[in-house]
């Protein structure tokens, strides 16, 4: 026993990183589920539930009558906040907040980075009388004017006007961040320029909001229908993660840095077994979902569903849908609350679109609707001939849409991470297509036809008059492979990131379809008047528009190479990465379309689409840089030393032995140093490559186009060898935890 103690002393200075990657696998074992603050065993979820929020019943029983009634006329209608009550509001909420124990407020707003931003400022001022005072105004409430001038603007901004201005959004409450020595008053807002330019992601999609607004309600009344006062976008994101030990995590360079790992082999066991999906969910885990839920009820954020994902450590979150806007902050604020609970967890939660090349990666299905103001949703097939009629109206604006703008709905998602899951045979491929299911599948083909469909539909139809067959209000058999699914009452966007704010696809979306509803509206319009048969007109039109349109469906898989065949015969576009996706912005159609509805103007689309170019650049350049400094001085030194030992076990067993057969020994010292040499030869190509990157190209595109063509694969080289040498090199001296470790101890 002595003596094995003593070994292990003697080797312990060779094996430093195995004895790293023991003590992760040890601190997890002590590890246990962590209580959270709030014993939700004593208080419902009813009564959690927005109680640090702002809200309208908040506000109801805090505002004078008429100031309430101005507020909620804001919120239902988008009539404008008189400056004059802002002040009300303001004194109101920070009364609020104050009795609420927070000390500070920010505005919150939502930068070009895809992230949140906030700057605090504290309530405190001083009064000669009194001393200290706290103080908010309805100023504070509705302008602020951080010196934001770090955020990228994408030439926007020129420096000597490098202030950014953030501006209230009282369509999306303000709320109470809880953290251990204190809270803030966070109040939404957009964020612009001095010369009014949206500097945000949150003011195209509101701009967006309503631009599907007025072209929906044209729509309703040329149909009839004229009870509705408004028709807002309802999304619910669904939103997939990975938990990863934080022991694990801190040594792990890449996943800190870049949140993926840019090397690790693929493990023995992956996700074939289909076991860890939907399967019973480890305390720890449910432990922090919980954490994390009650915390997101505080915030108002209605999280309804947790399961476990497909891939080991794979989890998933899904919230009750709500309007687009707060929908957006709320998948924010989601996001946030989970990193912070699994962190107080031992965990780390990584929104990275593939942390783990092998598995499964990380989408966000964003579910899309429209709502009108008496609640009817307006993608829901619904049961009269006039509701059948609407919604078919409706449907047929999407699918137009799709196929008219599918290239900006792609690059709408077309970013760094997300090129290693778009058609990765897990995720949807980069074509844009429509599933809409066999029966609706079966009206579409009638409308074009004019005839019923051979199953179920036994006679023509006539809209308007007759009702369709019952459709199935769920779809079971849905179809997992589609990037753009009808869903039975919604269309579920799937190739959305896991990572990425959901207001640009929004926003996006929202403006394709409003383009669309414009154009029924207007054909149907212009026939009205020369044929008073309403439904008639609307027949004619849609059976025109779907024929022109219907290339875009596709029910089949979508992961087959003939559905990529045939989606090429069918000539739709198939922008298979970020960078051949993004020129889609800046077409001369693509700047008419933002302009045209006001979403945005030539600069600020300019600008988003140099933000995203230079972003994949430097995400890429970061990669890279990793790459390199983990391959060059902990890859390589390991592989090295291996290489050592090997060769002194054969100098050593050759002079204690003498003329004995060590071709086995020998050719494991082969195959280790011939990879050593491939490793130091795809490193310093690919420091070549990334110097040359980094002088750079003048035009963004070609910049980026390198990063894509050559340095990228320059990584991937690196990796390739890395990851052979993993399988290779004696298990103790390996310095990254493993994925067999990663993905399974927790
Ligand atoms: P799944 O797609 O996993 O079967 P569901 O269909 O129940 O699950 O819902 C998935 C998400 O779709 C949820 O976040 C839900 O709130 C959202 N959703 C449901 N109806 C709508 C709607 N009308 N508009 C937007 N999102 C919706
Ligand atoms: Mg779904």
């Amino acid at each position: 026993m002595g003596k094995m103690l003593a070994n292990n002393k003697t080797t312990s200075k060779d094996t430093n990183s195995s004895n790293s990657r023991n003590s992760a696998i040890q601190n997890i074992q002590q590890r246990n589920p962590v209580r959270s603050q709030v014993d939700q065993t004593d208080s419902s979820i009813a009564q959690i539930f927005g109680a640090n929020v702002f809200s309208r019943q908040t506000m109801r029983g805090l505002l004078p009558k008429n100031v309430y009634k101005a507020v909620v006329n804001c919120l239902d209608n988008g009539v404008r906040l008189d400056p004059a009550l802002a002040d009300v509001v303001a004194n109101a909420m920070k009364d609020w907040a104050i009795s609420h124990g927070a000390s500070h407020f920010t505005h919150w707003f939502q930068p070009m980075t895809g992230l949140t931003a906030e700057k605090h400022d504290s309530f405190l001022g001083f009064s000669a009388d009194e001393g200290a005072i706290l103080e908010f105004s309805g100023k504070n409430l509705i302008q602020g004017e951080p010196d934001a001038s770090s955020f990228p603007s994408g030439g926007i901004r020129s420096t000597f006007e490098a202030r950014g201005y953030t501006g209230w959004d009282p369509t999306s409450p303000a709320f109470i961040m809880e953290s251990i020595n204190g809270k803030t008053l966070c109040i939404p807002t957009v964020f612009c320029s001095y010369s009014g330019h949206a500097l945000d992601k949150k003011s195209p999609l509101l701009r967006s909001i309503d631009a599907i607004n007025k072209q929906a309600l044209r729509v309703l009344k040329v149909l009839g229908s004229n009870d509705a006062k408004r028709v807002s976008c309802t999304v619910g994101p669904e939103q997939e993660y990975f938990l990863i030990d934080e022991s694990f995590y801190l040594l792990r360079p890449d996943l800190i840095t870049a949140g993926r790992a840019l090397f690790g082999a693929k493990p023995p066991k992956g996700q074939e077994m289909e076991d860890h999906y939907w399967g019973s969910i480890k305390e720890r885990v449910l432990s922090f979902m919980m954490d994390a839920e009650l915390e997101l009820y505080k915030l108002g954020v209605p999280v309804k569903t947790r399961h476990n994902e497909v891939a080991p450590a794979q989890f998933e979150v899904a919230p009750i849908f709500e309007n687009s806007n707060i929908a957006t902050d709320h998948n924010m604020l989601l996001m946030e609350v989970f990193k912070k609970t699994a962190q107080k967890h031992g965990l780390r939660c990584l929104f990275h679109e593939k942390p783990f090349s092998g598995v499964n990666g990380s989408g966000k299905h964003n579910n899309w609707s429209l709502a009108d103001s008496n609640g009817n949703n307006l993608l829901d097939p619904g049961h009269t001939p006039h509701e059948n009629l609407q919604f078919l109206v409706f449907l047929t604006a999407v699918i137009r849409a799709v196929n008219k703008h599918g290239g900006l709905l792609r690059g709408s998602i077309a970013f760094a991470g997300n090129d290693h899951r778009l058609g990765a045979n897990e995720a949807p491929p980069a074509i844009m297509s429509v599933y809409l299911g066999d029966k609706l599948t079966q009206v579409v083909e009638a409308l074009i036809t004019g005839k019923a469909g051979e199953a179920k539909l036994s006679r023509t139809i006539q809209l308007g008059v007759s009702t369709l067959p019952d459709l199935p209000s769920d779809d079971s058999d849905r179809n997992r492979t589609s990037p753009f699914a009808f869903t039975g009452n919604k269309f579920e966007f799937r190739a959305v990131g896991a990572s990425q704010s959901i207001a640009f696809p929004n926003t996006v979306l929202n403006t394709m379809v409003a383009e669309s509803l414009d154009y029924l509206a207007t054909k149907i319009e212009e026939a009205s008047k020369s044929n008073k048969d309403l439904n008639a007109v609307v027949q004619n039109v849609l059976k025109e528009t779907l024929t022109e349109n219907k290339r875009i469906l596709f029910n089949g898989d979508n992961y087959s190479r003939v559905w990529h065949e045939e989606a090429e015969r069918r000539g739709l576009p198939n922008h298979r990465n970020t960078v051949e996706s993004l020129p889609t912005f800046i077409t001369k159609e693509s700047i008419e379309l933002f302009k045209k509805y006001s979403i945005l103007d030539e600069e600020e689309l300019t600008s988003r689409y140099k933000i995203m170019l230079e972003s994949y650049c430097k995400t890429i350049n970061i990669e890279a840089l990793l790459t390199m400094s983990m391959g060059t001085t902990m890859i390589l030194p390991t592989a090295l030393k291996y290489q050592g030992q090997l060769a002194s076990t054969i100098t050593q067993t050759k002079s204690a032995l003498g003329n004995i057969d060590l071709t086995a020994e020998e050719k494991i010292l082969k195959e280790v140093a011939e990879r050593v040499g491939q490793l130091r030869g795809a490193l310093e190509q690919l420091d070549a490559l990334s110097k040359e990157a980094d002088e750079g190209d003048s035009d963004l595109l070609s910049h980026a186009k390198f990063y894509q063509q050559k340095v990228i694969p320059a990584m991937n080289n690196v990796r390739t060898v890395a990851d052979e040498l993993e399988t290779m090199v004696d298990d103790a001296l390996w310095p990254l935890p493993k994925f067999r470790e990663m993905l399974y101890i927790y």
